[in-house]
């Protein structure tokens, strides 16, 4: 067989022999400098030499005689280790070290052959060890709570002497290699490098990324303490001598595939070691997606291992072999396993109940977007209809990028309800937080509601006060609908022409750009949104003609519904004047005057945190929704509180979900963003940029018309030449940037405009992103440039 060519270990642990001092020797020594004497027992250890010694009353002390590779600061480390342990966590049942009389936690020896060697003597742990029966299932949750803790209690400590390679450490696995050739069964071998080339693959490149601290890396059975009357109950943790640093999740497989072997159900020993761990120490995605192959790699590390020490020490053959077979036969089972779906079990015992999709092996190939698209129409019905030519399967999001199954990364330029940036983690912590404490409904105080409310009415013009919160954009047009019903007497709604005002009952008939406006039913009228065009821009008459026209059908209006950023009739904000001379005229004729701020809302218009303040009037009622929870449902509706006060007398209004506190967690949390980040003045600046560089860009491209809208919600009218509008362009323009990374939409009356409406942290590179994506679009579908 060839001599392994092994890497020079710095210590060499594993090849040095185990000090050899006699019974004798080391009563002498413990007398001389510890003043301790008794009778001594030999104890098990696979490098050092350890002793037992039981003084004449009764008390016991571990003797531990270090091997002369274990460097001085190795073994103060474990010392170290040891104090940092008792004072972090009373609780844990370690040894302590006894000081000699020279006041030395550790003294150094000599050997007869010159050798020098590390000496302490540790307190004996009461209890006893645990039945060695593989059966024994109670041990297993214990045991990965008491590592859980134990690693929780180092996590502070720090030793140069943890600066040290061992082999034992499964970082090292792919070191085993050299070791191999000592592995003479063929079946053997082909399993071990079948695992050793998975742990190349799977794991190697995850390590710099994972969470690493000094560890005990060696908590089997062999090392604890249960107490007698108790075989579930931990009650001491002993030998530190694998001490290192290294991944946390290491301490975990290591633990796991020591337990394992010689059971028959093997993931349910992990599952159940893992719960016991996660409860006290919770594992993170990454780590868990690597366990499969670290409890592999550590069986595989006992056997390779095993093999090699036993042509160093072969007259120590039975105890290095002793449960190799066992292993094998583990490693095999182990191997018969499918790893997904072991992890997939994994992440469900820890609460994680899928695994990230874009890490899962399945990708988007035609095959599965067919399928996945054939399911969807199959469970969710023909109205599930999904953005672009080519569908997008989203699975994450993060600022302004959102990735898709296959990894692929789209700058968001489309998703308002991201307002703060997707999956942003002050508002993700404020949810987490929150629904781990309670959530109930209004119906019950709490201080959350109180303060949202007041956050949001605070930045309210007098005397809009009470402020009442509902789930949808939707449910908040529907009650004030209700409202203005109730406390005007009419009956009939103003709107504009392509409104869109949600998808209730009532709502929808406010919605033309969903059921078209011949579909409108008499009580609705609509007005023109204040696009540039001269003959739209007169709102005294476009209301007056409403008005009336209402009036021929039988009713007088109770609500001016308006979006105060109109993105559905093409994205424009008010101009001066016009929403006053609306209001006036809706108030002369007994009508309540109605800001939906479910699109415009939330400093997005830049300039005003609210699209109302565009001119200078004070809505009856404001609505709210979409941004206001940063993808959770939360909306609201803020109005006067006698007309709070109406609904209340004749219907009243309890909504199940509508400010509930974990919703109220995450309205405050955005708002709080908003605050910090500066986001509404980003909005301002990036926008200004954006509107900037497409004046610059329209030179170029005479198929760009108009430009309208305000801070980060604009749209870009696509024309044919002559100027009429020209919705295929817009269609093909917004198909052809999602293909090249860049997500954005149509709107307007035909939807020939583009919309632009991304995450209000778009910064101005972000801007440029877009822009480039447009010209290039703008080259491949347009001839004519100017
Ligand atoms: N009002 C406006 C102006 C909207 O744009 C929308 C949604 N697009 C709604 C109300 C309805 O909101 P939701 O979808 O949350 O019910």
């Amino acid at each position: 067989m060839p001599e392994p060519n092994h890497a020079p270990y710095q210590d060499d642990l594993l090849e040095t022999q185990p000090p050899n001092f006699t019974a004798k020797e080391v009563k002498d020594i413990a007398n001389r400098l510890y003043g301790l004497t008794g009778k001594l027992s030999p104890l098990d250890s696979e490098r050092d030499q350890n002793f037992r010694i039981k003084t004449k009353t009764g008390n016991q002390f571990v003797i531990k005689i270090a091997n002369n590779a274990e460097t001085p600061a190795m073994i103060d480390m474990q010392i170290k280790a040891l104090e940092h342990i008792t004072q972090t966590n009373p609780d844990l049942s370690v040894p302590e070290v006894l000081f000699s009389r020279n006041g030395l936690a550790i003294e150094q020896v000599q050997a007869q052959n010159g050798a020098k060697h590390g000496f302490r003597i540790l307190t004996y742990l009461p209890g006893i060890p645990p039945k060695d029966d593989p059966t024994e299932l109670a041990l297993l949750r214990p045991m990965g709570a008491s590592l859980a803790q134990l690693a929780q209690s180092l996590r502070g400590f720090f030793h140069s002497g943890a600066n040290y390679e061992l082999l034992w450490d499964l970082k090292h696995t792919s070191k085993l290699r050299q070791y191999l050739p000592h592995i003479t069964d063929a079946n053997h071998h082909e399993l071990a490098s079948y695992f050793l080339d998975r742990f190349d693959q799977n794991v190697l490149p995850q390590i710099p990324k994972l969470r690493a601290q000094i560890l005990h890396n060696d908590l089997t059975p062999d090392n604890i303490i249960v107490a007698e009357n108790d075989p579930g109950c931990i009650v001491g943790m002993i030998d530190f001598g694998d001490m290192t640093h290294t991944l946390l999740i290491i301490d975990l497989a290591t633990t796991i595939a020591q337990m394992l072997r010689g059971h028959a159900d093997l993931l349910g020993v992990a599952v159940e070691i893992i719960a016991g761990y996660h409860e006290i120490n919770p594992l993170e995605d990454a780590e868990l997606r690597i366990l499969y192959d670290l409890i592999a790699a550590r069986l595989t590390m006992l056997n390779v291992i095993a093999a090699w020490r036993v042509t160093l020490h072969p007259e120590n053959r039975e105890y290095i072999t002793g449960g190799v077979e066992e292993t094998w036969r583990t490693l095999e089972a182990w191997r018969a396993l499918d790893p997904a779906d072991i992890t997939k079990k994994f992440f469900r015992t820890c609460g994680l109940w899928e695994m990230d999709e874009a890490t899962s092996s399945q990708k988007n190939s035609n095959e599965t977007l067919k399928s996945h698209l054939k399911r969807r129409d199959h469970l969710l019905g023909p109205c599930a209809y999904l953005f672009y030519e080519r569908p997008l399967h989203i699975v994450r999001g993060e600022g302004v990028w959102l990735y898709d199954v296959d990894g692929n990364r789209y700058l968001d330029a489309y998703n308002n309800v991201a307002h703060v940036g997707h999956s942003h983690p002050h508002v993700a912590n404020a949810i987490a937080k929150q629904s781990r404490k309670l959530n109930t409904s209004t119906r019950y105080m709490h201080g959350l509601i109180l303060e949202l409310a007041d956050q949001i009415t605070k930045g309210m013009p007098e005397p809009l006060s009470v402020c009442m919160f509902v789930c949808t954009g939707s449910e908040a047009n529907e009650l004030a609908w209700q409202m203005s019903q109730l406390a005007s007497g009419n009956s009939g709604a103003l709107i504009t022409k392509y409104a869109y005002h949600g998808s209730s009952a009532a709502t929808m008939q406010f919605s033309p750009e969903s059921i078209s406006q011949k579909n409108l039913p008499r009580h609705v009228q609509t007005i023109f949104a204040p696009t540039s065009d001269t003959t739209f821009r007169k709102p005294d008459s476009g209301i007056n003609n409403a008005i009336t026209a209402l009036g021929e059908q039988g009713h007088q209006p109770a609500m001016l519904l308006l979006d105060t950023s109109f993105v559905s009739d093409g994205i424009y904000t008010s101009p001066k004047d016009y929403l006053s001379i609306l209001y006036t005229k809706t108030r002369a004729a007994g009508g309540f005057s109605i800001a939906d701020e479910v699109q415009g809302g939330f400093g997005r218009l830049g300039q005003h945190f609210w699209g109302f303040q565009f001119d200078d009037v004070i809505p009856d009622i404001v609505t709210m929704g979409k941004p206001m929870g940063n993808g959770h449902p939360l909306a609201a509706v803020v109005t006067r509180p006698e007309i709070a006060e109406v609904i209340a007398n004749k219907t009243g209004y309890f909504n199940t979900f509508g400010g509930n506190p974990v919703s109220c967690a995450a309205g405050l949390a955005v708002l709080e963003v908003i605050e910090k980040e500066g986001l509404q003045q980003n909005a301002l600046e990036v926008g200004q940029y954006l509107k900037e560089r497409l004046t610059v860009l329209q030179k170029d491209y005479p198929v760009i018309g108009e430009k309208h809208g305000s801070g980060l919600l604009q749209g870009i009218d696509m024309i044919k030449p002559g100027g009429a509008s020209d919705p295929k362009l817009a269609d093909r323009l917004m198909n052809n940037m999602r293909e090249n990374g860049v997500l954005v939409g149509t709107t307007g009356p035909n939807y020939a405009t583009l919309k632009i409406r991304p995450p209000i942290v778009f910064q101005k590179e972000h801007a440029d992103t877009l822009l480039d994506a447009l010209t290039k679009a703008l080259d491949e579908l347009t001839s004519i440039k100017a």
